[in-house]
């Protein structure tokens, strides 16, 4: 076929599959401009990506970390065949933060990006670039479907996508009537990418395992659960709420009028969910997390439903699937819910990485505390691409292959308004953390004996405090630094992109 006739072809197909994600036709039009523009033939077409997070999923709340009820079979299936990181922390106990630290490889404080506060919106600086930039430029077709409201494209989240859509996972979401055929459109991508010989990078992201516990249809949000034991844990989403929600999305496009609508939606049936619920309580404790396990058990299906799509597509085996969390979620064990601080249950999250084709480290399972933010330099590490300017991420190949080495203070932030003052830090044992609660503004835990942070040490361990004390400063004082020298940078050569293609070329993937 002459290429004209080809690229006309491929544009059709590009604009279909972007309608159908719910994406304005001028977008789709757009991004499949790029995708016809001449490229050098590729030999071998480097491995697609998968990134899905989770949001607010606990890592001990699945089958793979232990958790004994079954709520996660096809995770578990999948993490016998991952490198499973065992101890996972996220960089912050908050949505925004959390995302773009992994998309930048950068700590919360000097990305910048918060929660948003009363409608306020902090967007990425210019001069940051994000992985999906590079991967993009290294020839990638790039598509994020996700559940809006801190995962936004206002924030920054959108750049390097060919297209970054809300519509089709939050109309879904809403429904509350997920089946497999609601996720044909990632059909559309996959095929769209074999047939422009790029790559994809498909960035999932729902809120399926958010407050409150909702979303699971009613078959599935009961199976936990027995009787009734205050008004509001069975509410469920009111039906009026889900139609209001959906008229919303329909009709408001402007971001912050849009994730404000959404917000207070979601904070009214929050409250609904809530009241009456002590969660010192065990009986409503354990209520609470039969409801949460229930939408664990749903997202697994939701995963199930993917990787049938990839399978059908005969493409599983040159995938390489990440699966994570933006952090975790409290059930009462420091007195508090949902995710706001810095105790371990907000922040210890699952993390999988399935390697394509090879199995030589299928099943593998790493103990070694690691980062969130570490997860593209990794994915850059294994593919040999360069991982552009300077970032704080590690790459934790060194972990699997022995060579090099990955020692690193774990730490992770708080936010209070626009800004990080709060830090937790994980090192030799211990974990620190200035998270101000009633009972205390510092705290220092023996991970060794007390891997639930439940024993405050700080009376009866006065040198490692002021160890973790020095560190904390050193760390503020080390991220204001790196900070100043990304904006001295400025934006990234656009020669980059040359570079990473002969990146590929050496490894025999374009010519
Ligand atoms: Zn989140």
């Amino acid at each position: 076929m002459p290429l004209e006739a080809l690229a006309t072809v491929l544009l059709g197909v590009f604009v279909a599959a972007a309608l159908a994600a719910g994406c304005s036709k001028e977008a789709s039009e757009k991004a499949a401009q790029r995708l016809v523009e001449p490229k050098p033939r590729s030999t071998q077409r480097p491995p697609s990506i998968v990134l899905l997070s989770i949001d607010t999923l606990r890592a001990d709340h699945l089958g793979a970390w232990g958790y004994p009820r079954p709520v996660s079979p096809t995770l578990d299936r999948m993490a016998a065949r991952s490198v499973r990181f065992a101890r996972a922390i996220s960089q912050a106990p908050s949505t925004a933060p959390a995302h773009m630290s992994i998309f930048t490889g950068l700590a919360p404080p000097v990305h910048g990006v918060h929660n948003a506060v009363d409608g306020e919106i902090t967007e990425l600086p210019e001069h940051i670039e994000t992985y999906v930039e590079r991967l993009r430029k290294s020839g990638y077709l790039t598509v994020g479907l996700h559940g809006g409201v801190n995962v936004d494209a206002a924030f920054g989240f959108d750049r390097g996508f060919d297209l970054y859509s809300q519509d089709l996972i939050s109309y879904n979401w809403i429904r509350a009537s997920w089946t497999g055929a609601d996720l044909e459109p990632i059909r559309s991508w996959l095929q769209m990418s074999r047939a422009s010989d790029k790559p994809l990078f498909l960035f999932l992201h729902h809120y399926v395992c958010h407050a409150p516990y909702v979303t699971a249809p009613a078959a599935t949000a009961h199976r936990f659960t027995e009787g009734r034991l205050v008004e509001g844990l069975f509410a469920g989403m009111a039906p009026s709420a889900k139609r209001e929600l959906v008229e919303l999305l329909g009709k408001v496009r402007e971001p912050r009028a849009r994730m404000m609508g959404i917000l207070d939606i979601y904070r009214r049936q929050s409250d609904v969910f809530w009241s009456g619920v002590e969660l010192a309580r065990p009986e409503h404790r354990k209520h609470v997390e039969g409801f949460y396990d229930a939408q664990v058990s749903y997202a697994d299906q939701l995963l199930k439903w993917v990787l049938a799509i990839f399978r059908d597509e005969k493409e599983l085996e040159n995938t390489i699937f990440v699966v994570l969390s933006d952090h975790a979620e409290e059930f009462g064990e420091h007195g508090g819910k949902e995710h706001e601080r810095l105790f371990v249950e907000h922040l210890h999250v699952p993390l999988l990485i399935k390697f394509p084709r090879s199995e030589a480290y299928a099943g593998r399972v790493v103990w070694e505390t690691v980062r969130t933010m570490d997860v593209f330099p990794t994915l850059f590490d294994y593919l040999g691409l360069q991982k552009g300017e300077p970032v704080q991420g590690q790459t934790l190949m060194p972990l699997l292959t022995k060579r090099g080495s990955y020692d690193v203070t774990v730490a992770s932030f708080g936010q209070r308004g626009r800004s990080f003052p709060f830090v937790r830090m994980e090192r030799e044992g211990f974990s620190y953390s200035t998270q101000p609660t009633k009972d205390g503004a510092e705290w220092l835990f023996d991970l060794g004996d007390d891997s639930k942070e439940q024993e405050d040490l700080k009376a009866r361990r006065p040198i490692v405090l002021e160890r973790f004390r020095a560190r904390a400063a050193e760390i503020y004082k080390e991220h204001a630094a790196f900070a100043r020298k990304l904006e001295n940078l400025g934006r990234p050569e656009a020669g980059a992109d040359s570079i990473l293609q002969k990146q590929l070329q050496a490894l025999g993937y374009t010519k």
